[in-house]
């Protein structure tokens, strides 16, 4: 952080403010202590049928590799308007969003995925702005080698082993660390 989003100051210090425990960028002019916290991250598994919709990134980072529809949450929305809202920009589908499917933790660079099931509402989508192309797949389909995100993967993998055993409802819950080599389920 160079300088004080508040009043424009340009010599911040990081040091721990009084009462916390961690250091804060805080600005020596108008005192404002700058919290930086994880980022939310909101997505969705559009269901139709057996099948789920996934989408072909057409941005960095992982361009060309395939996603869930998902991206950072915006101020002002609730997760589920997230996760709609996404799924418009990146495959413009319209979706009803059923549950919570994960939750997924990043810490090494403070992402923290939320992933909702969701029932694809119509058949009338296509590759949205971000996307090259989106498609329904079966499970025997998913492109698992080119998944976009540890996230996704955990996400996917789980569905489908939840729904084997008829449990489309339940929560997972899981984390991803720098030194895992393999996504950590
Ligand atoms: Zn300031």
């Amino acid at each position: 952080m160079n300088f004080c989003s508040h009043c424009g100051f340009k010599d911040m210090e990081f040091i721990i403010p009084d009462g916390d425990s961690l250091p804060r960028y805080v600005c020596p002019n108008c005192k404002t202590i700058h919290y930086i916290n994880p980022k939310i991250i909101v997505g969705s598994i559009p269901i139709w049928e057996d099948k789920i919709l996934l989408c072909k990134r057409a941005i960095e980072p992982r361009y060309g590799k395939w996603t869930l529809p998902c991206g950072y949450m915006e101020n002002g929305e609730t997760v589920e308007q997230g996760a709609i809202r996404e799924t418009e920009e990146e495959a413009n589908a319209r979706i009803e969003v059923i549950g919570i499917q994960s939750i997924y933790s990043i810490p090494h660079i403070n992402q923290v995925y939320m992933v909702f099931h969701s029932k694809l509402l119509d058949l009338n989508f296509s590759a949205g702005e971000e996307s090259l192309e989106v498609g329904l797949f079966r499970e025997e389909d998913i492109p698992w080698k080119e998944l976009a995100f540890s996230a996704v993967h955990f996400s996917l993998k789980h569905f489908f082993q939840d729904r084997k055993q008829g449990q489309i409802q339940s929560t997972r819950i899981g984390f991803f660390q720098m030194s895992d080599r393999k996504h950590n389920h």
